[in-house]
């Protein structure tokens, strides 16, 4: 028996996970290889509130115990005054950290049906399909020193960005693999006319690569990255890049596909495990009306299933059901488009749609 931890959290949280439960119950019943156990434990303000602490020891525990863990959202408006640190988001922040959650994917996929939501033109938006791989544990956010010198005339900052090569080499490794499963070309992306860090970078992915002669790697400045991405996304495979040049990539790949509630997002730790989620939060403003796209969260249960699983074809599956639900014309409110005319549906019955599709 497999135990996969469903954790709802706050706002449109538990509205979302429960779709994706059904869903990845569905498939696993279709799937005999799949034997799940779900079990439902507390974060963020939902824990503030039972427990008074975002993240549980407990929850923890659990997780750490699980195959994978299906996360909803965190945060609202009822626990914005708390103290920044006994805030619901250090819940999210806690279980990261506690797994070791190192890489972290983002899918950016635009479905034929959607391409006029983008802010591109239809025409170079249609058929994007990358994913991008961005390292989660190291790097500037994380290096020493860090500090704001107040002592003498003149203020000065210093942050480090700092990797080593086994940091390096993993996450490496985690895009040549999913490359390997995809379309089997790698980007790395670097910034080694300036940095030695991103030469190292180079060096240990070159390095890397020889054990995957089937995958083409490309290396690319991130400045003419960043670019491309918005001329010629669809030249782009698997991205992959340390933890600063990732959280800005990853948020411009993820917006071209111009929906924000269509974006499913994988935190892998070493040995397996992994923290599947909607990049979406917890929209306060729509909760408990049944409102909320459960599409993230959904696809997020087909990246479990991918990486915690490697039961490929299942994952495939949901994400056709998906595509072809969103064929058919369905749609929640907030992926209504201009100039359509159509009655939106909710949260639950987008749901139901995704089981039909499955024929479930
Ligand atoms: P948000 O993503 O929650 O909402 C932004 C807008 O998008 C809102 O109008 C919302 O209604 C809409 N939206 C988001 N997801 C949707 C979905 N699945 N279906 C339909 N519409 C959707 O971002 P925000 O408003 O900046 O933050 C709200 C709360 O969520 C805050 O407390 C914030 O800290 C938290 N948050 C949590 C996470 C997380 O848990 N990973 C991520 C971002 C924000």
């Amino acid at each position: 028996m497999d135990r996969i931890v469903v954790l709802p959290g706050d706002g449109i949280g538990p509205e979302v996970t429960r779709q994706a439960q059904r869903v990845l119950e569905a498939v696993a019943g279709k799937h005999d290889i799949l034997n799940l156990k779900f079990e439902e434990a507390l974060i963020g303000g939902a824990s503030i509130d039972a427990k008074g602490t975002p993240l549980g020891d407990d929850v923890v525990e659990l997780c750490r115990e699980s195959r994978a863990i299906l996360l909803g959202a965190v945060g609202g408006p009822k626990w914005d005054d708390m103290p920044v640190d006994t805030r619901p988001e250090k819940g999210l922040l806690g279980i990261r950290k506690a797994l070791g959650l190192f890489a972290n994917l983002r899918p950016a996929q635009v479905f034929s049906a959607l391409k006029d939501a983008s802010s591109l033109r239809p025409e170079v938006v249609d058929g994007i399909d990358m994913l991008v791989v961005r390292e989660l544990t190291g790097g500037i956010y994380f290096g020493e020193p860090r500090e704001i010198d107040r002592s003498g005339p003149v203020r000065k900052a210093i942050n480090a960005m700092v990797y080593d090569e086994n940091e390096i080499a993993r996450i490496c490794r985690i895009a040549f693999e999913a490359a390997r499963g995809r379309r089997k070309h790698l980007t790395q992306v670097h910034k080694a006319n300036v940095l030695e860090v991103s030469q190292l970078w180079m060096e240990v992915c070159d390095e890397v690569a020889k054990d995957y002669p089937d995958v083409e790697l490309a290396h690319q400045l991130v400045d003419s990255c960043a670019m491309l991405l918005l001329k010629e996304p669809n030249r782009f495979d698997v991205i992959v890049t340390g933890n600063l040049f990732g959280d800005i990539l990853s948020d411009e790949a993820a917006m071209i596909t111009g929906s924000l509630g269509m974006l499913p997002s994988a935190s892998l730790a070493e040995g397996g495990l992994g923290l599947y989620e909607p990049v979406h939060g917890s929209a306060p403003d729509i909760a408990g009306q049944d409102l909320a796209n459960p599409l993230a969260a959904i696809m997020s249960a087909a990246m479990l299933l991918e990486h915690s699983f490697s039961a490929f074809d299942a994952a495939n599956e949901i994400r056709d059901a998906v595509s072809s639900v969103l064929d058919a014309g369905h749609r929640t409110g907030d992926i209504v488009l201009p100039g359509e005319d159509r009655p939106t549906i909710g949260c639950v019955e987008m749901g139901d749609k995704v089981l039909e599709a499955l024929g479930s």
